[in-house]
């Protein structure tokens, strides 16, 4: 999380970098600060977003500068937290966590500290070294190899500005290349309006960037290669056009995406051709075990996968949190088990560290990305599957998820087809699949109705969210999105454990939104937990392919297309719900309370 945004060359580098760090405020946004370096060093920074940065404290005309946008690890969002921090000569920005930050607090009796971070404090272990050396990439080299934890750092010395050192460890790092000027951001979208030309930071590296050159090292300061990328320019996306806001924005360009992560992978003709995965054959049919490793939505994207990817592979499928897999040490034949990575930014923290432990116990990985060139994209063993999506700019994903789920579902059509299985379960993965971009743009067209509804149920502050099968992965997906945003209360739960346990908090203050499915016998069983909602006098919002049940308080008619993708059609409908909801609240919806996107700390 956070965002680092810098910028050295030869033009005023303070729009550059505010500008950069618009765009990277999903990834934080407590508090914001920017440095310039001309003549003086001049340091702004606020609580809150870019906007309530005074940009006529700082240096119109330096052509070195940097700037973060925060997500607090250490120390409350306030003024002082805010980065950039200055200590002595350096001036620093910081997006990760120092996990040493007391002991070398005590170490170098750091004892002029004005925040509560450890960001700060790293900034005096740099310092320390500098003084004594005067060597600012020396210095930087020599505090990094004693630092334990995360960090993406971008700093300035106060004598220097002609120099401007960047380095990373498990945070990223990305550095754009124009004439005579270098980009320095977390993530491409704050570089792409001008250049394409990156290099990508790997761990352990550090760079000196000068306004005309720029050289690489690893921690024992030898020089390393420098790998230039060409990035798809994809900049129509960052803005909001006629949109309130980002999330109903990506909500709306979901058809778009899906025929985007489909397009030259599924056809007409009901195959599925994916050319990322690098699995042979013989690895396919060797399979006994899948893992899906994620967080957040990721994760419940995964979830679907897992219903669909056991019923067509007939192989077990468990779905991982990252944040739990990278400790856990659970049996798995090395041999015959695929773990599939899948993170939105590639740059999960936790989903890189379970990669990272998944190849150090040899199995085999693959990555589900939409951010190209990404961490993830670039460690994974075998390969794997870009969305394609688009530039996700609202923290609730929305269309990245739906492409998550699609490309889980090209996944299990083409790893039944290498299987030798019955070509119709290709077939009709493919035929529903290429019907879906339509049908999610008919379903759509139920806002205004789900608006409706949405002003009869904004009293309720506490939810069950009930299903079975994709629909539970589906009821946990739109649980997730329903407390984040709308900040509700809401818990998902498979239909059939309600009566084990929680519906003991069921009264006419809580809401069931119980999600029935189009299959005959598995409706009917809903049903069963409908009446026994109303039996305690509970208030239920069905949702279903079919017309409204006499003992439903509120429902949502859905078309039905299969039983691969409907799940997706009913995602759509808990989509809008929940923006409506926020909407009714009048919550901040982009930037909901205590989040922020792309989690690159643990
Ligand atoms: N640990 C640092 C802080 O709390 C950086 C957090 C971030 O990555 O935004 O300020």
């Amino acid at each position: 999380m956070c965002g680092i945004m810098a910028y050295i060359g030869d033009k005023p580098a303070k729009n550059i970098v505010y500008n950069g760090l618009k765009r990277l405020e999903y990834r934080g946004y407590d508090s914001v600060g920017i440095a310039t370096l001309g003549e003086t060093l001049k340091v702004v920074k606020a609580v809150g977003d870019t906007s309530k940065l005074n940009l006529n404290l700082i240096d119109s005309r330096a052509k070195l500068a940097i700037g973060h946008t925060r997500w607090a690890t250490h120390g409350e969002p306030s003024k002082n937290n805010a980065h950039p921090h200055t200590y002595g000569s350096i001036t620093l920005v910081h997006n990760g966590i120092i996990e040493n930050y007391e002991t070398i607090k005590k170490t170098i009796k750091a004892t002029d500290l004005k925040s509560q971070t450890d960001s700060e404090v790293l900034a005096a272990l740099i310092d320390y070294y500098y003084q004594k050396s005067q060597d600012i990439l020396e210095a930087t080299r020599q505090a990094l190899s004693e630092v334990k934890g995360t960090f993406g750092i971008a700093l300035i010395t106060k004598d220097n500005p002609e120099i401007l050192i960047v380095a990373r460890r498990g945070s990223p790092i990305l550095i754009g290349i124009g004439n005579n000027q270098y980009f320095i951001a977390s993530d491409q979208s704050a570089i792409l309006d001008h250049t394409n030309q990156v290099i990508y930071l790997e761990d352990d590296q550090l760079a000196e960037i000068k306004p005309s050159s720029i050289d690489i090292y690893d921690l024992k300061l030898s020089v390393q290669d420098i790998d230039i990328k060409t990035l798809d320019n994809d900049s129509k996306n960052l803005d909001l056009g006629d949109y309130q806001n980002f999330l109903e924005k990506e909500i709306y360009e979901q058809p778009e995406a899906l025929n985007n992560v489909m397009r030259g992978r599924v056809s007409s003709d009901g195959s599925i051709v994916l050319g990322g995965p690098n699995l042979t054959q013989a690895d396919i049919l060797n399979l006994k075990q899948i893992l899906i490793i994620g967080c957040g939505s990721a994760y419940y994207a995964g979830y679907y996968g897992k219903y669909v990817l056991e019923k067509i592979l007939n192989i077990p499928v468990s779905v991982e949190h990252a944040s739990e897999f990278r400790y856990r040490y659970g049996a798995f034949n090395k041999e015959n088990c695929l773990a599939i990575f899948i993170s939105q930014s590639g740059e999960t923290a936790d989903t890189i560290a379970s990669l990272r432990e998944a190849k150090r116990r040899g199995l085999k990985t693959i990555g589900i990305v939409n951010s190209v060139g990404s961490t993830i994209a670039r460690e994974v063993t075998h390969g794997g599957i870009y969305l394609h999506a688009g530039n996700e700019s609202s923290v609730a994903s929305t269309k990245a998820y739906s492409s998550m789920v699609v490309a889980l579902l090209m996944l299990g059509g083409f790893m039944s087809y290498k299987q030798g299985k019955d070509s119709a379960i290709c077939q009709n993965i493919a035929s529903e699949l290429l019907k879906l971009p339509n049908e999610i743009y008919l379903s759509l067209q139920l806002h205004s109705k789900i608006t409706k509804l949405s002003k009869q149920i904004t009293k309720f502050n506490d939810c069950f969210y009930l299903g079975r099968g994709v629909l539970y992965a589906v009821a946990q997906e739109g649980a997730l999105k329903l407390s984040e945003v709308a900040q509700v209360h809401a818990q998902a739960l498979p239909i059939g454990e309600i009566k084990h346990g929680p519906i003991a908090l069921v009264d006419n203050n809580l809401l069931s939104v119980i999600l029935l499915p189009e299959d005959n016998l598995l409706y009917n069983k809903g049903l069963s937990t409908l009446e026994e909602v109303k039996a305690r006098n509970g208030q239920v919002l069905t949702i279903s392919t079919r017309p409204k049940e006499p003992l439903s308080d509120f429902h949502l008619q859905l078309s039905h297309l299969g039983e691969f993708s409907d799940g997706l059609i009913y995602n759509v409908s808990l989509q809008l719900l929940t923006l409506e909801l926020a909407k009714n609240k009048r919550l901040n919806i982009d930037r909901p309370r205590n989040l922020a996107k792309s989690v690159t700390v643990e």
